[in-house]
């Protein structure tokens, strides 16, 4: 028997970061929205335990780990899980791209486990293993557009009246999120303790107008990772020079996101894109988070 569950990647609408906490992590306030790129992850009952990784050819899948350190099989143990399991994992979202491809994976890896075994555990029982492995993994069992505070992991749905066009344009080279987090404290040794609080853009998601959710996108990470990967800003400039509302870096990048005023806007700006860039995608949100789209 075997179940499988979709998740999705994520983006930042708005990442506020306060100076480090005492246990190492950065405060967030953050909102997140669920945008149409997923991942597949099937558990299926096994002799042993195995794990495959399969991807998109856009995806370079050599640097997902293929053994116990790959965050769905550590999903898995969190999960108290007793018996062997075959992990399959199909890749759509970038690896290391700051959109939470990892994270996905163990929200969905969590709920395919589940619901194999009929466990049917409380919400809270998931929510609290996913913030055990991330601070992202809660908000990918939970997808939609929600807010994100603590280190990211407290999660509570806002409400989002609209549906978003995205243009998404991974990096073939990923970034360190630990490495952006560490030139953030270097390039702000006196950020405040609170982090920014999205309000401009909590009301703008309710309004469903782009040109207001295009003003009120925020990312305090931006400045680093593009000092880290100065092409970053000549990719936002060349996105908002061919149309797009607003571009910006995705969490800690480096793929960047580029919020477009309608599907036919988002697709004139691929378009556009894709004659120097060679992966360019178009997205929608918010989308649902982790579900189960096969049970066998
Ligand atoms: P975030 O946005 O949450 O900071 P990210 O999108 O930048 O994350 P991931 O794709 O989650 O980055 O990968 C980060 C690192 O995690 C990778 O370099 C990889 O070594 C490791 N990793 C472990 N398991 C997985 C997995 N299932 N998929 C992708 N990466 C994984």
């Amino acid at each position: 028997m075997s179940t499988t569950v979709r998740a999705a990647a994520k983006i930042n609408l708005h990442l506020g970061v306060g100076a480090p906490r005492e246990d190492g992590f950065h405060p967030l306030d953050t909102v997140y929205q669920a945008i149409s790129l997923y991942d597949d992850v099937t558990v299926a009952e096994a002799e042993e335990d195995s794990l495959s990784v399969a991807g998109s050819p856009y995806i370079d899948v050599r640097d997902v780990p293929g053994d116990a350190s790959n965050i769905a099989v550590r999903a898995l143990a969190e999960a108290a899980c007793r018996s062997p399991h075959h992990v399959r994992i199909t890749k759509q979202i970038p690896v290391a791209g700051g959109m939470a491809g990892g994270s996905a994976d163990a929200a969905a890896a969590l709920l395919a486990h589940d619901r194999l075994h009929g466990l049917a555990q409380p919400d809270e029982v998931l929510l609290a293993q996913a913030a055990r492995l991330g601070s992202d993994v809660p908000f990918s069992l939970v997808g939609g557009t929600a807010r994100g505070r603590g280190r990211g992991e407290v999660v509570e749905p806002v409400t989002d009246r609209g549906s978003w066009w995205w243009v998404v344009v991974p990096a073939g080279t990923g970034l360190s999120t630990p490495d952006v987090y560490r030139h953030f404290d270097r390039l702000h040794p006196d950020a405040p303790a609170q982090p920014a609080e999205p309000t401009g853009l909590l009301a703008a998601l309710a309004s469903r107008e782009p040109v207001r959710l295009a003003r009120t996108l925020h990312n305090d990470l931006q400045e680093s990772a593009i000092d880290l990967r100065p092409e970053l800003g000549a990719l936002i400039e060349r996105g908002e020079a061919e149309g797009a509302l607003r571009g910006m870096v995705s969490g800690s990048g480096p793929t960047c996101v580029f919020l477009c005023d309608s599907q036919e806007g988002a697709m004139a700006v691929m378009a556009a894109l894709s004659a120097s860039y060679d992966v360019v995608l178009p997205a929608v949100g918010p989308v649902a988070g982790a579900h189960v789209v096969e049970v066998l």
